[in-house]
């Protein structure tokens, strides 16, 4: 095909490209996206620290009662994810214990950044 020919194809098509951010793409169901944590739902319990794959969760001192299967006992930690170091395995959010999931991965993309310590708490 000619270059001459190939332009004027291409000068009556649609973009293939998008104006992301401006114009969002669709997003299959089961994608996963940016790490999030439903503090207010967290038993402190630490599952997602011991099977995160990256070591990105960190369990910081953080005392408050919650309730556990009818019992009110005092939450001693809470997860603070390292945002870029996440690989969106899903494994914290599988082994979570509560419902709905005190951590989660969500639809949002992660983003880019020169900040490597940026937390997700
Ligand atoms: S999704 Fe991220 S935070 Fe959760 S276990 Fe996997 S790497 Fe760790
Ligand atoms: S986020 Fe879920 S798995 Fe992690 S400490 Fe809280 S309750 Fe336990």
């Amino acid at each position: 095909m000619s270059v001459l020919k190939e332009m004027f194809e291409n000068l009556t098509h649609k973009p293939a490209t998008i104006l992301y951010p401006k114009e969002k793409v669709p997003i299959p169901p089961a994608f996963r996206g940016r790490i999030a944590i439903r503090d207010e739902k967290c038993i402190g319990c630490s599952k997602c620290a011991v099977v995160c794959p990256t070591q990105c969760i960190t369990m910081v001192a953080n005392e408050r009662p919650v309730e556990v299967k009818g019992k009110t006992i005092t939450r001693k930690k809470k997860p603070e994810v390292e945002l870029f170091a996440c690989i969106r395995c899903g494994l914290c959010e599988e082994y979570c214990p509560t419902d709905p999931k005190a951590i989660y991965l969500t639809n949002e993309f992660s983003g880019a950044g020169t900040d490597k310590g940026v937390v997700v708490k």
